[in-house]
Formats: structure tokens, sequence, C-alpha cells
């Protein structure tokens, strides 16, 4: 299926590994442009050269930097000649105990997963609107679905996003200029991020990371971690022609580890 969107550009947030890469892939694939950021710069330029690699004729540029901050988020939306596309995405929250957080650790939690997507929308949202197309996509967490215990800031943070973009998506001066905002979930997938998690919880428990990532493994209905191309590939249909009447939807990719009926 052609997705429609080539030519396009898209700024994928947080796209040096992981679900973001996977992102920035699977949109590369079909022709659209790319702006990656992460905070290394080595990781980065290697993303950026393997995709000029795999799709010559996309343009891929980098901005090294922390998407949390101010100068993080300008460097990134002026390295964008127009975000027809935006991918929000930073690292996750940190684990632990309510009782041991700090204001100040609940403002970090905040400034990652709440208001810098909700910065980068008020950017660029008018903007898509008036050229009546625009596609966002927020990579929050199953969590939101059904919360981690451990992982109060990503629990509390993402649930502020995803209440505001319920309704922010509705507004008809975006749903009816073709610009929609979507919620994608992930579960659990093969990522850094996953497997340096689970070799904490496992020192934590007594147990050896082999043991605790095959139970978590074999915990899930489909008996495997999703793949990151498999979570850009839904991300980059969220972003095509074609998906201009999905909008204010959290997408839950998880394997069917959410033990409910809808
Ligand atoms: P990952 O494999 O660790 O990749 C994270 C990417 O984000 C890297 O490119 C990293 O590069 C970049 N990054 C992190 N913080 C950044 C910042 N402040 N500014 C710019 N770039 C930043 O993680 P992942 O598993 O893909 O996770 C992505 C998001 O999905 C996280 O918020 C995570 O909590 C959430 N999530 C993941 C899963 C899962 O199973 N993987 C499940 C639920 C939710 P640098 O470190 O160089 O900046």
């Amino acid at each position: 299926m052609d997705l429609g969107i080539a030519g396009k550009w898209a700024l994928v947030c947080a796209a040096s590994k992981g679900l973001g890469k996977g992102c920035a892939t699977a949109l590369a694939a079909e022709g659209v442009h790319v702006v990656i950021t992460a905070r290394g710069a080595e990781a980065l330029e290697a993303t950026a050269s393997e995709l000029r690699a795999r799709f010559p004729a996309v343009q891929v540029r980098t901005v090294a930097g922390d998407i949390t901050t101010e100068a993080g988020r300008a460097a990134a939306l002026a390295a964008c000649p127009q975000v027809d596309i935006l991918v929000n995405n930073a690292g996750g929250p940190p684990a632990g105990d309510f009782r041991d957080w700090s204001r100040e650790t609940w403002i970090a939690a905040l400034e990652a997963n709440m208001l810098t997507p909700i910065e980068l929308i008020k950017a660029t949202v008018d903007a898509m609107a008036e050229r009546s197309f625009g596609r966002i996509v927020n990579i929050t967490s199953a969590a939101v679905r059904m919360p981690y215990d451990g992982l109060g800031l990503s629990n509390g943070a993402r649930a502020g996003l995803t209440g505001f973009v319920a309704g922010l998506a509705r507004q008809p001066r975006l749903a009816s200029r073709n610009v929609t905002i979507n919620n994608l979930l992930p579960g659990p997938f093969d990522t850094e991020r996953l497997r340096s998690n689970t070799a904490a919880n496992a020192d934590r428990a007594g147990r050896s990371f082999e043991e605790a990532w095959a139970s978590r493994r074999e915990a899930n209905p489909t008996r495997r971690y999703g793949h990151p191309d498999e979570f850009g590939a839904m991300c980059a249909f969220l972003c095509s022609a074609h998906a201009g009447y999905v909008t204010a939807q959290n997408v839950l990719m998880d394997g069917g580890a959410f033990p409910g009926t809808m």
C-alpha cells in the first residue's frame, strides 16, 4: 500500500534508537524526509547514515540535543523546513517509590513526557491546519491503559498528556483541516531501554537477566517481544494519507497483553 506521504517532512524526536528509530525508518521507507533527534551524537549519526544508505531519495537531517529543553526543541524545529508529521518521543522517567520523589523529580517527568510534546504540538499544529495536512503521533505507553507499579512518574505524566490530547484532537479547527493527533501505546518492545530496565529489576529481585527476560516474554500472549519495526509500521500508517479519519485515539500495541475485552 502506498501511504501517500512521500515528499512530506517529519520531525521524529528521540530517534537514534528503539521505537523512535523504528518510526523514522518506516517513514523514510515511505519517502518522507526526516529530521531525527537524540542527545548522543554518535548513535544519532550512525542511524542517519543507515537511513541515507537504505533510502537514498530521502533527506535525513540530525539534531543532537535534549528535546526536553527549550533549546533542544528550538533546534529540532529549525532543522525541519515544515513539520507535516510530528512524532513525539523522549526517554521514560525512572522507576521507584513515590515516597522518594521530590517536586523536582515530578517536574522533570512532566517536562519530558507531557510538556515537551505539548510544546511541540503548539509550535506546529496551526501551520498544519493551514496546509490542510498534519499528523501527530505521541509515543506514550501501555501503562496509560494498565499502570505499572513502580512507574508512577510515567503513569502520571503520560496520563496527563493523554487527557490533553483527547480534547485538543477533537477541536474542529484541527480535525476538519485533516490534522490528526493520536497516541501510540507500546507494551513490551525489544529495545535498549526495556533490556536495561529488565536488568535493573532482575538485579533488585536477585534473578538473572536471562530469567527475567524470558519470564516476561512468556507472560505475553504472543510469547515474544514486539520489534521496533512493527511499531514503526503502525506509526507510518497513522501518519498516512489514509488515516485522516483516525484521530484522538490511543492505539495499544502490546501483543494482546491487556486483558480487557475492549
Ligand atoms: P530506547 O531504546 O532507550 O531509545 C530511546 C531513544 O530516545 C534514544 O535514541 C535516545 O537517545 C533518545 N532520547 C532519550 N531521551 C532523550 C531526550 N531527552 N532528548 C532527545 N532524545 C532522547 O527507548 P525505547 O524503548 O525506544 O523507548 C521510547 C519511549 O517509549 C520511552 O519514553 C519509553 O519509556 C517508552 N516505552 C517503551 C516501551 C518498550 O517496551 N520499549 C514500553 C512502554 C513505553 P539519547 O539517549 O542519545 O538521547
